[in-house]
């Protein structure tokens, strides 16, 4: 029947036009449909808890305008929440004063953050600098291997850690955190202006993994720690987001699969109770499906 939120909205309201004052029972309806809409985008049931309560304070204001219908004007603060929400402004990543800017990727295993790392690499060496991947990713087998491959994609070289894989670099430890600590120094003396460092991620969210984590985050410093997480993860986004924001600190975060059926509920839910904006967008296996993220665009993506 109806496509959107939007449409839904507008029909809700549709004999209300000129009306003066929305009653708590016309705000209550909508409000039902704006929280089945976010829970249809996957956002998590905390989250819409405290947006839709937000959104109920603002709408209980409303003056009925003669130019927009009140769907309109609901649709228009539900857009303004959840834009402000998701960070407002398009967020870029902060560079180094004195180089190389050196960012630390985290998540869960799976989340795609070795294929993020090539991706990041090669967008960064588009826009003329010169990066060096690191890959600390030590647990998952092949983990190496995967970095290495998305590093000749991408035209860009990568530190790793044993010596028998084919590296330009040396290295003789096995340790993530030496690993990490040596991958920024060899990008200093080797003068690259970026530094991308991969670490290991888990099925689950557990103790060592994020000490070890913790671990790099002090021995490297990073200007930027970029957590990614699949959209598809669902409810699950609020846990795991916590979880690592207390681990790691994070400065921003990287929503990935977005090619998939995610309507980008994770966006929402993992901007709203960390604090910290999402940054980049990850839209396929190749290394050119990755773009900034766009607040403005994903408000739309959720409200659809
Ligand atoms: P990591 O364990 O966090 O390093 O995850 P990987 O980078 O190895 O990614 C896990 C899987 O997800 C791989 O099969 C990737 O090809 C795939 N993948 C990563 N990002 C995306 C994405 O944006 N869209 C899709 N469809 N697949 C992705």
């Amino acid at each position: 029947m109806f496509n959107s939120l939007s449409d839904r909205l507008t029909a809700t309201f549709k004999n209300l036009r000129g009306k003066g004052r929305l009653t708590e029972a016309d705000i209550d309806a909508t409000v039902r449909e704006i929280r089945r809409a976010l829970l249809d985008a996957d956002v998590a049931v905390p989250v819409v808890r405290a947006f839709t309560a937000a959104v109920k304070e603002r709408a209980l204001g409303l003056e009925v305008s003669q130019a927009l219908n009140p769907g309109q004007q609901v649709v228009k603060i539900v857009n303004e929440e959840l834009v402000g929400i998701l960070g407002g402004e398009t967020r870029r990543i902060r560079l180094a004063k004195n180089p190389p800017t050196v960012i630390m990727l985290a998540g869960l295993q799976g989340a795609g953050k070795t294929t993020l790392a090539g991706k990041l690499s090669k967008w960064l060496k588009g826009q003329g600098h010169s990066p060096l991947l690191v890959a600390c990713d030590l647990q998952r087998p092949n983990a190496v291997r995967q970095l290495q491959v998305n590093g000749e994609r991408a035209g860009v070289p990568v530190y790793a850690p044993h010596p028998g894989v084919s590296s330009e670099f040396e290295s003789a430890t096995g340790d993530p955190v030496a690993v990490a600590r040596q991958g920024v120094a060899e990008a200093r003396a080797r003068l690259h202006d970026v530094v991308i460092v991969d670490t290991a991620g888990r099925l689950g969210v557990d103790a060592e993994l994020m000490q070890q984590a913790a671990d790099i985050r002090a021995a490297i410093s990073p200007d930027e720690v970029l957590f990614v997480i699949d959209a598809m993860i669902g409810q699950d986004a609020v846990n795991t987001a916590l979880a690592f924001n207390e681990g790691v600190d994070f400065t921003g975060v990287v929503l990935t699969k977005l090619d998939g059926d995610a309507r980008g509920g994770a966006a929402l839910s993992v901007a709203s109770v960390t604090g910290k904006p999402v940054m980049f967008a990850s839209t396929g296996e190749g290394l050119n499906d990755f773009e900034l993220f766009h607040p403005d665009r994903m408000a739309s993506r959720i409200l659809d």
